[in-house]
């Protein structure tokens, strides 16, 4: 597997085309706006050139990583002979649904075709391709230079040849892949948004502060950041969506997203890409800094 295309250009894509150009491979880039392009070259020498001054890559390696890396706004120009395609596209089903049955019609009968969306079925995304068998889920994570972790999703159809394929190729890219089937969350999300949606209900019970809440997840229990500051960083929005595809594909109550972060979505408060979450971010500090909603301890008394 020596071509690679990946589509969508923002937050992930940029990071999955920088990991793959830099271990050797080919990388087409493609986005529907040019702009987004631009932006995700500009990030990627950026992120390459930290890597450089930490002594982790050389001069050489980034230019060959950037020389690597062909942009395009044109999929079928993109994708016409990819040997794997990663999807990184807006996490928007008609959007995903939509690449999938172009590629299907591009791709080489042989190519394998990837997603990396955090909580769209793949078994449903493969249904639109008459290949399911060769689409499959790479999730990796963010930022994707630094994480580890791929969480290979096997789809109800993928066979076995293509998840070994893809397991090894996550190797080739020094990640760590784990493959998991393909049910609501996967793994990561099943197991990491209940625990953000129990502190922000621990939180809107007045049983403690953001801060408190954080600082017991932090030293209790060694996470590095806690789980309301990692809720910003994800997103608000983000984690409202995927509590609710729990809730809907388990039709389990237990999954209901809190009152609190379903108003904090319709407020726009969204966490650090809107400036505001449950800590404010609109000062540009290294500090973290409270939001004023949450200054008083408890959120119900506010
Ligand atoms: P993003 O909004 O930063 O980027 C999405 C990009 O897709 C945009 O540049 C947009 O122009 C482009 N796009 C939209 N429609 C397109 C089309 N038809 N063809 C080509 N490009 C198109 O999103 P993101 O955060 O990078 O997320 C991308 C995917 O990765 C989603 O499925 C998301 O669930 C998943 N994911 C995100 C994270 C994260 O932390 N952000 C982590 C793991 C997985």
């Amino acid at each position: 597997m020596d071509k690679i295309t990946v589509i969508g250009s923002g937050t992930m894509g940029n990071g999955i085309a920088h990991t793959f150009a830099q271990f050797g491979y080919k990388v087409n880039l493609v986005d529907i706006n040019d702009a987004a392009l631009q932006k995700a070259i500009a990030t990627i020498t950026k992120n390459l050139d930290r890597q450089v001054q930490k002594g982790s890559i050389t001069e050489e390696v980034k230019n060959t990583t950037l020389k690597n890396i062909t942009t395009f706004t044109d999929l079928a120009k993109g994708a016409a002979d990819a040997d794997l395609v990663v999807e990184a596209a807006s996490e928007n089903i008609d959007i995903k649904l939509k690449i999938f049955r172009q590629l299907d019609e591009i791709c080489n009968a042989n190519t394998i075709l990837a997603s990396n969306t955090s909580s769209i079925s793949i078994t449903q995304i493969a249904a639109v391709t008459k290949r399911a068998d060769k689409v499959i889920g790479m999730h990796f994570m963010n930022p994707v230079p630094v994480m580890k972790l791929i969480e290979v999703i096997r789809g109800y159809s993928t066979s076995d040849e293509v998840c070994e394929r893809i397991m090894d190729t996550s190797k080739k890219l020094n990640k760590v892949p784990v493959e998991v089937n393909d049910y609501p969350g996967f793994v990561a999300n099943k197991i990491l948004m209940p625990m953000i949606n129990e502190a922000i209900i621990t939180l809107y019970e007045g049983v403690a502060g953001v801060e408190e809440i954080d600082t017991v997840m932090k030293l209790g229990m060694a996470h590095p950041m806690g789980p309301l500051q990692l809720a910003d960083f994800i997103g608000l929005d983000v984690c409202l969506n995927i509590l609710r595809v729990l809730q809907d594909g388990f039709g389990n109550p237990k999954y209901a997203p809190c009152p609190l972060l379903v108003n904090m979505v319709a407020a726009g408060s969204l966490g650090v890409k809107s400036g505001k979450g449950f800590y404010d971010y609109s000062g540009g500090s290294k500090e973290l800094v409270l939001a004023e909603r949450f200054k008083k301890k408890a959120a119900l008394e506010a």
